[in-house]
């Protein structure tokens, strides 16, 4: 694939992680996360408790969805999380693949996403700055395992177009 043609592809399933990031019930952050391989998607997702359970602007409209220790949602998966979940429930073989995330990964996420075979990751925004924290623990831990990181910026004329 030449280099324009992976930005072009790199866009739109840039611009597909946004996308789905708003199907989130989640009332404080949503983020959404796409798997690709090659030129394909084989899997999606979005943070929320596990499906067939909550949604948390549904179930909880005015206090909001009870906190953890760590202030997360107690309930939500992340979108990185919904999307692997999806894959292996459904037999795709991550190996390979890349995956794009409207929000950086956390360090759990991290892990998983190595661990999955996934070997490069794209991403908008970053964790620490929505948590108010220091470091990106997910970041370094990515990076320290040779998968291939990179921030990644919409461009206007396919992010805008509706
Ligand atoms: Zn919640
Ligand atoms: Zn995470």
């Amino acid at each position: 694939m030449t280099d324009s043609k992976k930005i072009e592809f790199d866009q739109i399933f840039m611009k597909l992680a946004v996308d789905i990031s708003k199907k989130s019930h989640c009332i404080k952050k949503k983020v959404g996360a796409i798997i690709t391989k090659d030129t394909r998607v084989v899997s999606t997702g979005y943070n929320g408790p596990p499906s067939g359970t909550y949604n948390c602007d549904r179930d909880w409209p005015n206090e909001g969805c009870p906190k953890s220790l760590h202030g997360g949602c107690s309930y939500a998966l992340h979108a990185e999380q919904n999307a692997i979940i999806f894959a292996y429930k459904n037999n795709i073989d991550l190996f390979n693949t890349t995956l794009y995330t409207t929000l950086s990964p956390c360090l759990y996420c991290a892990r998983l996403i190595f661990s999955s075979g996934i070997k490069r990751v794209l991403f908008m925004d970053y964790y620490s700055k929505y948590k108010d924290i220091q470091i990106e623990e997910g970041l370094s831990f990515l990076k320290e395992f040779k998968i291939v990181v990179n921030k990644f910026c919409l461009n206007e004329e396919i992010g805008s177009n509706k």
